[in-house]
C-alpha cells in the first residue's frame, strides 16, 4: 500500500506514520515527491483495515499498489529514477554507455581497453574478475587481482567500474573495488545474492534471467529495493528462444514494457543478446531508438585472443563508430549521449 501525505505534512508527521508502519512489522519506504511525500508500505499489508493510517495527522489518503513488485512500480514512484555511480548517471536525459572486455585478462589488456573506450566517450568501464562460465574448465577470471587492475583503470581514466559478483560472501570484497555491482543472468533469482548486493549500498546492475519473464525480473529487482537500496539498473541481455542463429534473442519489447511498469533505468546488452559482434551495432541502435537509458557493450583490443566472449566483442575502432551513430539515434528520440567523465590522471601506459 502507499500512504500519500498531505502537501506540507511535517517531518514529525511523516516520522510518526513511518514508526506506526514499522511497529506493525511492516517496512516503510518514504519517497519525497515535488509536492507530496508518499510512504510505500511493504510486507503483509492484506490483513490491515483500509483506514489503518488515514486518520493520522498529515495523512491525505492511502491506496493499494496493484502490482506484485511494489517498490519497483511506477504506481508508487511515478518519477523515473536516476542511478548515479561516480560521474555516470543512468536514467536521466543522457544515454550512458558501459564498455569494456568480458573479462579482465591482464593489466595491459584492461588498461588498453579502458583508455580506448574512455577516448570514445564511454561512461563506465566493465570487466569481469569473477566469471560465471558455463563450463568449470574454462577461464574463471582473475579474482581479486582483476579487481585491483580495474581500480587502477579507474584511477587513470576516471571511469567508474562495473563488475560482476556471483556469491553473497564476495559482495563485501567486490563492493570495496566496484562502483556498480553486476548481477548476472544466471543469478537473477539468487535471492541471498540480491539481498547481499542490496545491503552493500552500491548501485546494482541486474541482468534479466535468460528464461525470466519481465514480472519475475521486476520481482528480482524488488529484492534489492526491499533492502532500502534504490539504485538498481535493469539490463535486458537476451532471452532463450527457439532461434539458434544468435546466442540469445534480444527482447526489444522489454524496453518499452519495462519503461511502462517501472521507474528504474533500463539498459540493453547487445553483446550477450546477439552473441555476435556483427549484429551488436544494429541492436545497440535499436535499443536506444526503443527508449533504453543506456547500453553495456563488450569491447576488446584483440577479440580473436579474448579469453571469453571474443566473438561478440567489438574492436575499439568499431566502438568509436558506433558511439557516433548512437549520438544521432539519441537525438532522433529527443535524448542525448551523457557527457563523458573527465580524465582524472595521466595515463600510465
Ligand atoms: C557478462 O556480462 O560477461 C555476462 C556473463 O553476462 P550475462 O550474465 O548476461 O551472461
Ligand atoms: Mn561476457
Amino acid at each position: 500500500m502507499m500512504i500519500i501525505m498531505k502537501v506540507g505534512a511535517t517531518k514529525d508527521q511523516i516520522n510518526a506514520v513511518m514508526s506506526s508502519v514499522e511497529n506493525l512489522g511492516l517496512k516503510a519506504h518514504p519517497i519525497l515527491g515535488d509536492e507530496h511525500t508518499v510512504i510505500g508500505v511493504v510486507g503483509e499489508v492484506q490483513s490491515l483495515p483500509p483506514d489503518q493510517f488515514v486518520r493520522m495527522p498529515g495523512v491525505e489518503r492511502s491506496l493499494p499498489i496493484s502490482k506484485p513488485y511494489k517498490l519497483a512500480s511506477l504506481e508508487l514512484h511515478p518519477k523515473s529514477t536516476t542511478v548515479t555511480a561516480g560521474p555516470m548517471q543512468v536514467g536521466g536525459e543522457g544515454i550512458a554507455v558501459i564498455a569494456g572486455p568480458c573479462s579482465v585478462e591482464s593489466r595491459d589488456q584492461l588498461l588498453e581497453t579502458a583508455q580506448a573506450v574512455h577516448a570514445a566517450g564511454a561512461h563506465a568501464l566493465r570487466g569481469g574478475a569473477f566469471k560465471p562460465r558455463t563450463s568449470p574448465y574454462t577461464f574463471q577470471g582473475m579474482g581479486e587481482e582483476g579487481l585491483e587492475i580495474l581500480a587502477e583503470a579507474r584511477e587513470i581514466t576516471g571511469l567508474p567500474i562495473v563488475t560482476e559478483v556471483m556469491e553473497p560472501d564476495l559482495v563485501e570484497l567486490v563492493a570495496s573495488y566496484a562502483d556498480v555491482l553486476q548481477l548476472g543472468t544466471r543469478n537473477m533469482q539468487n535471492y541471498a545474492l540480491l539481498r547481499a548486493a542490496g545491503e552493500s549500498g552500491k548501485p546494482v546492475l541486474l541482468k534479466r534471467g535468460m528464461s525470466a519473464s519481465l514480472k519475475e525480473f521486476l520481482l528480482a529487482a524488488e529484492y534489492v529495493l526491499s533492502t532500502g537500496n534504490q539504485n538498481v539498473i535493469l539490463c535486458e541481455r537476451g532471452i532463450r528462444t527457439f532461434e539458434t542463429a544468435t546466442r540469445n534473442t534480444t527482447d526489444i519489447n522489454a524496453v518499452p514494457v519495462l519503461k511502462a511498469q517501472t521507474h528504474l533505468p533500463v539498459i540493453v546488452d547487445p553483446s550477450h543478446s546477439t552473441g555476435d559482434w556483427n549484429y551488436v551495432a544494429a541492436v545497440s541502435r535499436a535499443a536506444i531508438a526503443a527508449g533504453a537509458d543506456g547500453l553495456i557493450l563488450e569491447v576488446h583490443p584483440n577479440p580473436l585472443e579474448a579469453m571469453s566472449d571474443g566473438g561478440q566483442s567489438l574492436k575499439p575502432k568499431r566502438f568509436v563508430e558506433l558511439m557516433r551513430q548512437l549520438d544521432a539515434i539519441a537525438k532522433a528520440v529527443d535524448r542525448s549521449m551523457a557527457p563523458a567523465p573527465e580524465r582524472v590522471a595521466v595515463p600510465a601506459v
